[in-house]
């Protein structure tokens, strides 16, 4: 199946200066970037993108951590990877969400740790299934930003929409 998929390099990755090497290891999978940025992440994208934890007694830290707070890095790197079984085919690479579980080759295995405090900085993440991959997607991106069309979108007018050209 055709599948598209978000991928983060966290702000750890970007601090170890990983990003050639997890873009390496990504080409292995044959599949075709159709989107990519750095973003400035803000507390309610963070919020918005882990809401599945919010519970969790770790859920502060991981919202500091993506934030870039834990590594003077305010910034991630944002990829869409498209083509056949893209969510396995990178989440294999990737490796366990547990750095100490991942297998020592993948790239969590190679280059995560645990904190003192127990959180798991594994510097890359992967949409975890096609329904989070959409979700995912849509909050990290704007149609016109991915060069396929990956889910229906549509035109409208915008009138006073305030935003930066070049001077
Ligand atoms: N995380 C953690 N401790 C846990 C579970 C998760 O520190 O026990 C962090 C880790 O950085 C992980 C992120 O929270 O990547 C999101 O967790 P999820 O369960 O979605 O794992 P993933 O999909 O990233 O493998
Ligand atoms: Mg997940």
């Amino acid at each position: 199946m055709i599948q598209a998929v978000l991928i983060l390099i966290k702000p750890d990755g970007l601090k170890k200066s990983l990003t050639g090497n997890i873009l390496s290891r990504l080409a292995e999978t044959k599949l075709e970037i159709v989107a990519a940025k750095m973003v400035r992440v803000s507390e309610a994208l963070a919020k918005e993108h882990y809401r599945h934890l919010k519970d969790k007694p770790f859920f502060g830290e991981l919202i500091d951590y993506l934030l870039g707070k834990l590594h003077n890095r305010k910034k991630v790197m944002a990829l869409v990877y498209w083509g056949e079984e893209a969510i396995k085919k990178c989440r294999d690479l990737a490796g366990a969400t547990n750095p100490e579980e991942a297998e020592a080759t993948s790239i969590r295995g190679s280059y995560g740790r645990i904190t003192t405090s127990g959180l798991y900085e594994n510097v890359i993440h992967v949409s975890s299934d096609i329904n989070d991959a959409e979700r995912e997607i849509k909050l990290w991106f704007n149609p016109e930003e991915i060069i396929v069309e990956l889910y229906p979108a549509k035109e409208i007018i915008a009138k006073e929409v305030k935003k930066q050209i070049w001077a």
